[in-house]
């Protein structure tokens, strides 16, 4: 039997960094959804072997221990003493480094496809929780949907998905250091987003509340390195956008936008100047274990 298994890519529609834990992990409080755009994820058993191969034709994803499927895998393998090997091959659509948790994706749809494969009976929490031990937005992309995200991120309060809108998402090329922003960021000197005033717009259904919620803490960090982040977000105001915020560490930038008609005018002119433009939906739905 082989399996494909899904892994959309996130967007932080809120994102705060509360301070910093003596064990030297951030404390954040954070508003996640997924979108649709996703990588995909093979998984093929090996017979008679005992190994984690790792098949993927994009030159940024690792094929060894630092992939994290791989880290999926192997945990799953050790904390339930599996004996067969798998294949995981990983067609990439979500861009790498981005600020998307694809590589955070593919380590939760291994999970839930080799709880699947493996016939290992474990819930959506028990999988989050092992997720966590991987990397912290890993919980978050086990249950997918939208959800709060506290503690190192991994602490997840699903909630209701925001109205259905467009999101138009364009990635500078450059590669963004999650660590390194973290390590820029100053926190008596940034303008912290109302995370609250996020959720209480979610929960009502307020498609305009939530556009005016939308805030980042690390967005100043990455602009300040990295002008290009800051004109194309400039642009995709320009181009009619109804909220515009970069998302994670960076460097991808997204807008809501809630008609057709506008969605085609960002995305053209965003194509104008930026060499990875998607137009997609917001999902905001959960995955299912079935
Ligand atoms: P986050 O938003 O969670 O910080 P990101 O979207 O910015 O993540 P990823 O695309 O997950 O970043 O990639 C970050 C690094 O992780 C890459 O430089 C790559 O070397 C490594 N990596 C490990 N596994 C994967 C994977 N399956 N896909 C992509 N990158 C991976």
């Amino acid at each position: 039997m082989r399996l494909s298994v899904k892994a959309p890519a996130k967007i932080n529609l809120s994102l705060d960094v509360l301070y910093k834990r003596p064990d030297g992990y951030h404390e954040v409080k954070m508003v996640m959804t997924t979108i649709d755009l996703a990588d995909r994820i093979e998984l093929v058993p090996l017979p008679g072997e005992d190994a984690i191969r790792i098949v993927s034709q994009n030159r940024f994803v690792p094929d060894d221990c630092r992939n994290l499927a791989y880290q999926a895998a192997k945990l799953l393998k050790e904390t339930f003493s599996i004996r067969e090997g798998v294949a995981i091959s990983i067609t990439k659509h979500i861009p790498v480094a981005a600020g998307l948790a694809g590589g955070s994706s593919d380590a939760a749809a291994t999970l839930r496809g080799l709880n699947k494969l493996w016939q290992l009976g474990l819930s959506v929490h028990e999988l989050a929780r092992l997720g966590a031990q991987i990397g912290s937005d890993v919980a978050f992309c086990v249950y997918g949907g939208t959800a709060v995200a506290t503690g190192r991120g991994e602490i997840i309060t699903p909630i209701s998905p925001p109205p259905p809108c467009w999101v138009v998402l364009a990635k500078p090329p450059i590669g963004v250091s999650t660590a390194e922003v973290y390590r820029n960021l100053q926190l008596e000197h940034v303008n912290h987003p109302d995370v609250e005033a996020m959720i209480e717009a979610i929960e009502r259904h307020d498609y305009a509340a939530i556009c005016r919620s939308v805030g980042n803490v690390l967005e100043e960090v990455t602009l300040k390195k990295y002008p290009e982040v800051a004109h194309i977000k400039e642009q995709m105001r320009r181009f009619g956008a109804d909220a515009v915020l970069m998302s994670g560490s960076g460097p991808t930038v997204f807008g809501l936008i809630e008609h057709d008609s506008r969605m085609q005018r960002v995305y053209n002119g965003l194509r104008g100047f930026c060499d990875q433009v998607f137009a997609v939906r917001l999902l905001g739905e959960r995955h299912s274990l079935d």
